[in-house]
């Protein structure tokens, strides 16, 4: 797989780009995940012209279409903001973006939650920075994330999945045989949609077995449309036990009866809180190695993503 290319908030990336001169720099953004995708910062206020140090902005007016001005001396910049804005998210669809991380709280960057004050000076944390809402509407499908909430693992795995999930996608559509690399790609990745969504699962798989009946455009808007909001769907424990509990199903003939009650207690055991969702994942590879189990040994959802991004880790 080639890097996976992501848009970021420059100053995420530990750039003195910040109105006060400083940065936001997150050593995990650009430490640990940085190994393995390709960022491409963006600043919105420094690209559109503003320098450094420079006043603050503050979203102001109504939360749907806020406007954005000085903290201070009360200009308004947003025809200025919006304008580069739209140009800028056209320029980025030629960067292959497979996500974006924003930064929290910013008027301009911020994804959700950022303080709009009303005519009072009274602030309610109710808006999206200007630029990060025209990108969003711009790239409806494309996986965003905000730096504070990387902190919880739930959420951090789930853009690591879909960012992954994105590239490999991304790269199948380069394919000149492309029914046949769709239909892998979703036999590859059927756990991990399971645990994503079973509905949407249900509604790709129908696709997929009736890719025949559509247009290559056709087929591949549908099922990339179906494949993101399936994956903006959180996991959870339920949804995880499921999935465990079909595996089970693909080596009930080899599984001895000791094996399959030591499987069935460690599931029972991540279901109840006690043990990280890594565990049975482990133990399911075990089993699989050991029976050569080959419909399994392909599924991304047992074989998650580099060990240091500590995925399946939490409880
Ligand atoms: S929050 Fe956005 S606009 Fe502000 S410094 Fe960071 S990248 Fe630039």
């Amino acid at each position: 797989m080639g890097k996976i290319r992501i848009g970021i908030s420059t100053c995420l990336l530990g750039e003195n780009v910040r109105y006060n001169g400083g940065n936001a720099l997150d050593r995990f953004l650009r430490d640990t995940l940085g190994k393995y995708v390709e960022y491409v910062p963006v600043c919105p206020e420094v690209e559109c012209g503003f320098g450094i140090p420079r006043e603050t902005f503050r979203l102001m007016g109504d939360p749907k279409q806020p406007r954005l001005v000085t903290s201070n001396t009360g200009v308004d910049h947003t025809d200025r903001i919006e304008a580069w804005a739209r140009k800028r998210v056209s320029e980025l669809e030629n960067e292959d973006f497979c996500g974006f991380i924003f930064k929290s709280d910013s008027p301009s960057s911020g994804m959700e939650r950022v303080k709009v004050y009303d005519h009072n000076g009274v602030p309610r944390k109710v808006g999206v920075g200007i630029f990060a809402r025209i990108f969003m509407e711009h790239f409806p499908l494309i996986p965003v994330e905000e730096d504070g909430r990387f902190h919880d693992p739930i959420l951090r795995e789930n853009f690591i999945d879909r960012i992954f999930i994105f590239k490999c996608y991304r790269e199948i559509m380069d394919d000149k045989i492309l029914i046949r690399s769709l239909v892998d790609f979703h036999m590859r990745n059927k756990l991990l949609l399971m645990a994503h969504s079973p509905k949407h699962l249900k509604q790709m798989g129908y696709l997929v077995a009736h890719s025949g009946e559509l247009s290559k455009s056709e087929l591949i808007r549908q099922y990339e449309k179906l494949l993101m909001e399936s994956m903006a769907l959180k996991p959870s424990t339920a949804k995880h036990t499921n999935v465990l509990h079909h595996v089970i199903g693909y080596f009930k003939k080899n599984l001895s009866a000791d094996e399959k009650q030591e499987l069935l207690e460690v599931i029972d055991e991540y279901r109840r809180g006690l043990i990280p969702l890594i565990v049975p994942v482990t133990l399911m590879n075990h089993y699989v190695r050991k029976y050569d189990e080959s419909y399994l040994k392909q599924q991304t959802y047992l074989n998650p993503y580099p060990l240091e991004l500590q995925l399946r880790n939490h409880v």
